[in-house]
């Protein structure tokens, strides 16, 4: 059973006028069939730089200094230009961040949808993929005669249905999906939601979905990935999020600022403290600066990868308080 995704030990740094930038440190993660994966952190940690590293659409002026990308098991980085693209959208696809605004304006939605299965079936019809077309849009629940209008004349919600269909036009096994939510007012988002999960459990893709949003990303996912400064700083499956205790302090703080709307007051309380600078991070453990728990070993030592209760964490405290 070859994972749709398999991320080994996944570096990845941009060259900036301040120095590299470490987006990514150190990253490793599988992502089976017909599974949902969160990828939480706080804005900056590096989710969206991983999305695109996989896509191997990653910026100019980034480099993957470590590690290897795989996906059903091909190495995204050691593939021929012709091959990449062929593989791209077919195999694996994104819903970028923000990319309800990146539909192209003067083109219908139609023309952008048939330029998907146009451009990676040389001998599929113009008919064939028109049917196809309409079928996308009864999967995302959009009328079909809105094939014939542009981006603008579609609402917000309307926009970001398009632009998963595209993303899922060619059935791929891995979908990466960036903050495919963020932009939309709360109940635009619940539709959508609810047509991601729809869609998924027809279809049985991998999802790597990443957001900011705990209490999104724990409704939507099986296994969550938390990251701060660029790692993995805990994996684990979202089931066990209701416990807020036994995970590392920082997942600990972020689970504190969702908001309890059980509780008689709602209450949201953030992490105190600001995200690390990603060109000079701090020694040890990257949280320590901010981290209620920290003790003279988090300076001085960067914490290993420890199973704890089936989750793994890094984090000096499961060492010491377990040994
Ligand atoms: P958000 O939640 O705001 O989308 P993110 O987790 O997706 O944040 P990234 O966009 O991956 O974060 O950025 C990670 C880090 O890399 C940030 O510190 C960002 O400033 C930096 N970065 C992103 N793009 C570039 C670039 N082209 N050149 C230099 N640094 C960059
Ligand atoms: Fe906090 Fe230390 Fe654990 Fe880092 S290693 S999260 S600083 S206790
Ligand atoms: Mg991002």
């Amino acid at each position: 059973n070859v994972p749709v995704l398999e991320l080994q030990n996944v570096s990845i740094a941009y060259d900036s006028s301040a120095g590299m930038v470490h987006a990514v440190n150190d990253v490793s993660l599988k992502i089976y069939e017909n599974t949902i994966v969160g990828l939480i952190g706080e804005s900056g940690s590096g989710k969206s730089t991983l999305g695109n590293a996989i896509m191997h659409l990653l910026k100019n002026n980034a480099v993957l200094t470590s590690g290897t990308i795989k996906v059903m098991g091909k190495d995204v980085y050691s593939m021929s230009k012709n091959d990449l693209r062929k593989f791209r959208w077919s195999q694996m696809s994104m819903v970028f961040q923000s990319a309800m605004n990146a539909l192209n304006p003067v083109l219908t939605i139609e023309e952008q949808i048939l330029d998907v299965y146009l451009s990676h079936d040389k001998r599929m019809s113009k008919k064939e993929a028109k049917k196809k077309a309409i079928e996308l849009m009864d999967i995302v629940s959009i009328d079909p005669r809105y094939l014939k209008s542009y981006p603008h004349e579609l609402s917000g919600g309307m926009r970001q249905r398009v632009v998963i269909a595209i993303a899922i036009a060619l059935d791929p096994k891995l979908v990466i999906m960036d903050e495919p939510t963020t932009a939309l007012d709360v109940v635009v988002q619940r539709s959508i939601l609810d047509k991601i999960k729809e869609i998924q459990r027809v279809k049985k893709y991998a999802i790597l979905f990443i957001s900011h949003d705990f209490s999104l990303v724990s409704e939507l996912a099986s296994k969550v990935a938390i990251m701060y400064a660029g790692r993995f700083i805990e994996v684990t499956d979202s089931s066990s999020l209701d416990q807020a205790d036994r995970h590392h302090p920082y997942t600990q703080g972020l689970l504190k600022a969702i908001p309890h709307l059980t509780a008689e007051d709602v209450t949201i309380e953030g992490i105190p403290g600001n995200p690390p600078n990603l060109v000079d991070l701090p020694s040890g453990c990257a949280y320590h600066p901010r981290c209620p728990h920290a003790f003279h070993l988090c300076k001085k030592e960067r914490p290993e990868i420890r199973e704890v209760e089936g989750r793994d964490i890094q984090c000096h405290l499961y060492e010491t308080v377990q040994n």
